[in-house]
């Protein structure tokens, strides 16, 4: 079968690498270069994602943390475990035993996994492990496992699985148009045409159709998500909940310095992605309420943002947004949402929705 992939996000590349495995002809279309788009931006966690516990995405978090242990049997060098801290004070956002119950479940969620189990630290201990964290009203603190990766890197050696795979990978080649009928692909000067088109261009999937005038079941809300860097070299994360909010920020290490994320803004134009002076304020603003070695604008190396696309189905607005969701329409595939972790899981979908 002759598939075309367009997006060389973390998506596209995984889905490049399955249909390949599989001895299809593959051609994966990029418009810049691959992973330097929204799989580059993300918090660079491999994870089942605690706090989806509490929406009662249990099939989607228990399918994240096999994904999880997957990337870590197959570049180990690139992905390691984390021990993750979530501090309790007294008056807490979520109770001690609300936190408790999430990691045992994530715990029994994740069995086979081979990671450590969660275990409780008394404030002292955290306050070790923590400097600087404020003690006042700290009970301690739940640790759990997640592990950390350098998402560009890794991107860039799935990619490299599917050139050896057999696919052939065009960056700087923006797809101007899609065919759903014949499986035609435009790109600037040629055409060319395939058994199965795969749209998983992120959050520019609906700028596509929209070019190609196919209607889709399902829009995208696509919202942005920033971090900044900070120095400060650290061996453990560390999970805040944000005040007088259910969200919650990551502390992680990241190199020398560490990350701090995320926000959550509704943007339109997908084109221009960077973090507002806003997003900067409120991460430090929660930084310096867990924090007593107060962070300012200054101190900050550097930072980024990310788009997520959020999906909903047009015929019912209200309903909850998916991770993800694959749409076929003739010969093309449509793929919205999505978590880095899951791309592997995901692509081996799209083979499966292909097939029929
Ligand atoms: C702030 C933030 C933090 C996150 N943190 C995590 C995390 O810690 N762990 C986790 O598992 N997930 C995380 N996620 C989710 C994860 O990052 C995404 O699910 C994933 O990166 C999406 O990959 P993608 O390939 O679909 O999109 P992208 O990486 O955006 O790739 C789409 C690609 O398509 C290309 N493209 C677009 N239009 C065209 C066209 N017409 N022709 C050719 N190419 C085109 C773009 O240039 C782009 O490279 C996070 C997301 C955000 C926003």
């Amino acid at each position: 079968m002759k598939v075309a992939v367009i997006g060389g996000g973390i998506n596209g590349v995984m889905t490049a690498w399955a249909f390949a495995r599989r001895g299809d002809a593959v051609d994966l279309y990029e418009k810049g270069q691959l992973m330097s788009a929204t799989s580059r931006s993300s918090t660079k966690m491999l994870h089942g994602g605690l706090r989806y516990l509490e929406h009662g995405h249990l099939r989607l978090v228990r399918e994240a943390l096999q994904e999880r242990s997957w990337w870590l049997s197959q570049a180990p060098q690139l992905a390691q475990p984390l021990e993750l801290l979530i501090p309790i004070y007294r008056n807490g956002e979520r109770a001690k035993w609300l936190v408790g119950a999430g990691i045992r479940l994530y715990d029994l969620l994740a069995t086979g996994s081979r990671f450590p189990r969660g275990r409780w630290y008394a404030a002292d201990e955290v306050a070790e492990r923590f400097p600087g964290l404020k003690r006042d009203q700290l009970l301690g603190a739940y640790g759990y496992w997640d592990a950390r990766m350098d998402d560009y890197q890794l991107g860039l050696w799935a990619a490299e699985r599917a050139r050896e795979s057999g696919a052939r990978i065009h960056e700087q080649t923006p797809v101007l148009k899609v065919n759903p009928a014949t499986g035609e692909v435009s790109t600037d000067g040629s055409e060319a045409c395939y058994d199965r088109v795969v749209n998983v261009a992120g959050p520019w999937a609906e700028r596509l159709l929209a070019r190609s005038g196919v209607i889709s079941a399902y829009r995208l809300e696509l919202i942005r998500g920033s971090h900044i860097v900070v120095p400060g070299k650290r061996e453990q994360g560390c999970v805040l909940q944000a005040p007088g909010e259910k969200r919650i920020l990551f502390v992680l290490p990241h190199g020398e310095n560490t990350l701090l994320g995320t926000t959550e803004v509704s943007q339109a134009d997908p084109d221009y992605c960077a973090p507002s002076n806003e997003e900067i304020d409120y991460l430090i603003a929660n930084y310096n309420r867990y924090f007593s070695r107060g962070m300012s604008r200054q101190g900050i190396i550097t930072s980024f943002a990310g788009l997520r696309p959020i999906v909903a189905s047009k015929s019912d607005f209200s309903a909850a947004s998916r991770e993800s969701v694959i749409e076929r329409r003739g010969r093309l595939i449509n793929v919205f949402g999505g978590k880095w972790t899951t791309s592997r899981a995901l692509a081996e979908a799209i083979v499966m929705k292909s097939r029929h």
